[in-house]
């Protein structure tokens, strides 16, 4: 992943330090600095981040882990200064999956909140929970207090505020605001009773509603980041939904909606020059590739032909740069077509008809497809 650093892979999802997370640092000097603070109490801060991302961390492998017994595997694990994203392959389509999934993040930080109250009540000094409790309810003096407040133990404030920011991030994780977690929790709700596609229009509004608001509320309150995340559910929302939208489109179809019969045939001993030749005078971009017994034996993609070109590559034969062959039914749905090219980056897919090759389909067909169905509604 680009401007992010490498961690470690646990459980074998890849876990990435956006370059970003840097600003933590420089967050924490600035606050430690304006507020004079002491090396010690510094230090504690640092690690009350350090902590806290580890929480953040965790809730990201609830949902990855619970994820992955639905059978959807996990790209990678990013930590950002606005807290973790984990990046599924696809989020399951199951309503009740989705809401299992959605809610396990939080779930971890309710679990972490409890064991550290546990702990505390445990292990506390009775004497400092009096305090606390003092503090709540504000029975005493505010001097007084603040004077026994200062007296708490560093490692029980530490507890204190790392159970409390767990609980923080629970609230704030269930906020409705599709993508996030309450909004995915609240979409899996509405699919139930509405299907996918309007379910995922509906939370994606409310989501952005509910985000401007933040980014509001956040301009308003000199809280940068609640903008800067606001911003960015706006920006979720919308491609999400777009992408749902998009793969509710092309479930309604099959490959033999656009299928193009008619395709420039290329052979492994071509040279490439033939492949130039078409790529200049032609509108295709990518081909298939045959062998002598005119077999399927790979394509040849757009960018192999402008690499050629770059590097006056034209008499090398076109069996040098192949890339392998995908090739779809003529009844399968244009949803399996479109992740082949979008996500698995095939250029040109093979239609075949009862075991006869009949046509294909490429980047450019499925585009003007997409394009002409979404104007017509
Ligand atoms: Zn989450």
């Amino acid at each position: 992943m680009r401007g992010a650093l490498k961690l470690f892979t646990w459980f074998g999802i890849p876990v990435f330090l956006h370059w970003t997370f840097g600003l933590i640092f420089v967050y924490i000097l600035w606050h430690a600095q304006s507020n004079e603070m002491s090396v010690i109490d510094t230090f504690w801060l640092t690690g009350l981040f350090m902590a806290l991302f580890l929480c953040v961390l965790l809730h990201e492998y609830g949902h990855a882990l619970t994820a992955r017994r639905y059978g959807v595997k996990t790209r990678d694990i990013v930590l950002m200064p606005i807290g973790g994203v984990a990046r599924l392959e696809r989020m399951p389509e199951k309503p009740i999956q989705e809401f299992v999934v959605a809610i396990a993040g939080p779930m971890v930080n309710v679990v972490i909140a409890t064991i550290i109250l546990i702990l505390i009540g445990i292990f506390a000094d009775p004497a400092y929970l009096e305090v606390l409790k003092d503090a709540v309810l504000q029975s005493s003096g505010e001097e007084v207090l603040d004077e026994r407040l200062q007296e708490i133990p560093q490692l029980l404030q530490f507890a204190l505020n790392l159970a409390a920011t767990n609980i923080a991030l629970v609230l704030f994780n269930m906020i409705p605001a599709f993508p996030m977690d309450g909004g995915r929790v609240f979409r899996a709700l509405l699919s139930m009773r509405t299907g996918r596609a309007k379910a995922t229009r509906i939370a994606a509004w409310v989501g952005q509603a509910i985000a401007l608001m933040l980014v509001g509320y956040g301009l308003w309150s000199d809280g940068f980041m609640l903008a800067i995340l606001g911003i960015f559910v706006i920006y979720a929302a919308r491609s999400e939904n777009e992408m749902v939208q998009m793969e509710d489109l092309l479930s309604r179809f099959t490959v033999r909606d656009v299928v193009r019969p008619q395709f420039n045939r290329l052979h492994t001993n071509d040279w490439m020059q033939s492949a130039i030749e078409l790529l200049r005078h032609g509108l295709e971009r990518h081909f298939l590739v045959f062998d002598f017994n005119d077999q399927l034996v790979g394509t040849l993609e757009e960018d192999e032909i402008i690499l050629a070109i770059r590097k006056s590559n034209m008499s090398s034969e076109i069996g040098q740069h192949l890339h392998p062959a995908e090739v779809v039914s003529v009844d399968d749905s244009l949803l399996k077509v479109y992740h082949l090219i979008r996500q698995q980056g095939f250029g040109i897919i093979g239609v075949m008809d009862e075991n006869k090759l009949i046509g294909v389909v490429d980047e450019g067909g499925l585009t003007n497809f997409v394009r002409l169905e979404a104007r017509n509604g």
